[in-house]
């Protein structure tokens, strides 16, 4: 299989000439101060949020190629494809960007397959198929796409592949996705890689499903695959999960498997904290992790990053809509809500939130800001101390690329946002805000 890493653009040339030979560290967010505004790149944040009101996902494409080039750069030594996870942010225009520049996917279902489809078609023969509850309908899409690899859950799941691939006429190129029984220290409801969660195949029973399976004409034994969960810092995990991994395909190899890829999931982490943040270091401890982990077994390695490439280049801007103190506390109500953002009520995330446009003097407030949605868990942050903003300001929740626009929901009967992809000085809408109209569209009365 061709990869999708291209030689030139893994190392850049004026890295090994050139007299200065210190690269300096990126920033870790494109959000950064000129004078009092926050801009994102060289665009300004105020003039969008007039133009396109509130609240506005911006994200910077600048940031999101440089994140998936780190990978490339770390990951040069071996044959690889970066599958971007869709569900982090499965904006149109954030799936070009990256298919464009040779990634592939990570998909979840027959409506993510249709975004790349839509987005950037040649991508479809890069796209893996994760997901433990794949339907018929969205098996048999994927085959007709000729994609990568599909990342298979339970025994049913490859029977089912197996019955659609024969009535096709289409071989199934497949992968198990392992449970490998390892710990990840994580947030529970993003942790993955134990016995009791629902994800993958114990990894002991894995052999005696790929023996069977290869009996099959239209399965083909391709891959193994592992995801252990999502927001891990720690890159240790990655090693000890991938070395389970190497040790199967070293039996599926003696045992006369031909397989081609192995697949380390997604996971890493990021800081959603204002420390400083080195991307570019942990991008390489994770591929070192994983090196080690997989010793001196060779393969295509797959990679599934999501929130790494794009967490960070996004920020939710929001209005402040009223001031007001309950007992002792004090409240921002922002025209954002939790279904705007669901992060801090659903995983009690950390995001932080400054002024679009700093507040003269240094005083500070501590506020508890929240939305408008009528639940008590609809918060984005409680007892945060924050410069002195008030009722009209503008604020930007940071990091919130990933995980933020894919969850929005219409609760409340809420529109959901628009979305702006800043490109070096232009701002482009790349969603425009739903309308009453667009909510009420499916609904018969
Ligand atoms: C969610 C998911 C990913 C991406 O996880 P991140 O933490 O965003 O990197 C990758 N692979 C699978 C199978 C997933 O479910």
């Amino acid at each position: 299989m061709k990869t999708a890493v291209s030689k030139k653009s893994a190392v850049k040339p004026s890295a090994r000439k050139g007299t200065a030979r210190k690269t300096p560290v990126p920033q870790a967010r494109p959000f950064q101060y000129k004078g009092l505004d926050l801009y994102c790149d060289s665009v300004s944040l105020a003039p969008l949020a007039e133009q396109y009101g509130t609240p506005l996902y911006v994200y910077s494409a600048d940031q999101i190629s440089s994140r998936f080039q780190l990978f490339q750069k770390a990951f040069a030594a071996r044959p690889h494809t970066v599958c971007y996870a869709v569900k982090a942010n499965s904006s149109l225009s954030i799936l070009r960007l990256l298919g464009s520049q040779g990634a592939g996917f990570d998909i979840v279902s027959g409506g993510e397959l249709e975004r790349v489809r839509k987005a950037h078609k040649p991508s479809l023969r890069r796209v893996v198929f994760s997901g433990v509850g794949k339907q018929a309908w969205e098996i048999d899409a994927a085959l007709k796409a000729d994609i990568l690899q599909f990342n298979v859950e339970s025994e049913m799941e490859l029977d089912l592949l197996a019955q659609r691939a024969e009535q096709l006429g289409i071989r199934a190129r497949f992968a198990l996705r392992v449970n490998p029984d390892v710990f990840a220290e994580t947030h529970p409801y993003i942790s993955t890689g134990l016995s009791e969660h629902k994800f993958g195949i114990a990894i002991t029973k894995a052999r005696a499903i790929y023996r069977s399976a290869a009996k099959f004409k239209w399965l083909e034994p391709y891959g193994v695959s592992v995801h252990i969960g999502s927001q891990i810092r720690k890159v240790d995990p990655f090693a000890a999960a991938l070395e389970r991994v190497a040790s199967l395909v070293r039996y599926l190899r003696r045992d006369g498997h031909d397989i081609r890829a192995i697949d380390a999931g997604g996971g890493l982490g990021i800081d959603y904290s204002d420390a400083p943040f080195d991307a570019a270091h942990q991008v390489e401890r994770y591929a070192a992790a994983l090196e080690k982990g997989l010793g001196a077994e060779s393969a295509h390695l797959l990679l599934e990053p999501g929130r790494f490439l794009v967490a960070q280049a996004g920020a939710l801007v929001t209005r402040v809509l009223v001031a007001k103190k309950n007992g002792s506390k004090n409240f921002l109500i922002t025209d954002a809500a939790m279904n705007d953002l669901i992060r801090p009520a659903l995983y009690h995330a950390h995001h932080e939130i400054v002024p679009v446009r700093k507040p003269s003097g240094k005083a500070t407030l501590t506020a508890d800001i929240v939305g408008p949605v009528c639940e008590s868990g609809d918060f984005f942050a409680r007892d945060r101390v924050i410069a002195r903003v008030k009722p009209g300001d503008l604020v930007a929740l940071l990091d919130a690329g990933a995980y933020g626009m894919t969850q929005a929901s219409n609760y409340n009967s809420r529109g959901r946002a628009a979305e702006i992809l800043v490109e070096g000085s232009q701002a482009k809408l790349i969603r425009r805000r739903e309308t009453m109209r667009d909510q009420l569209a499916t609904e018969i009365l």
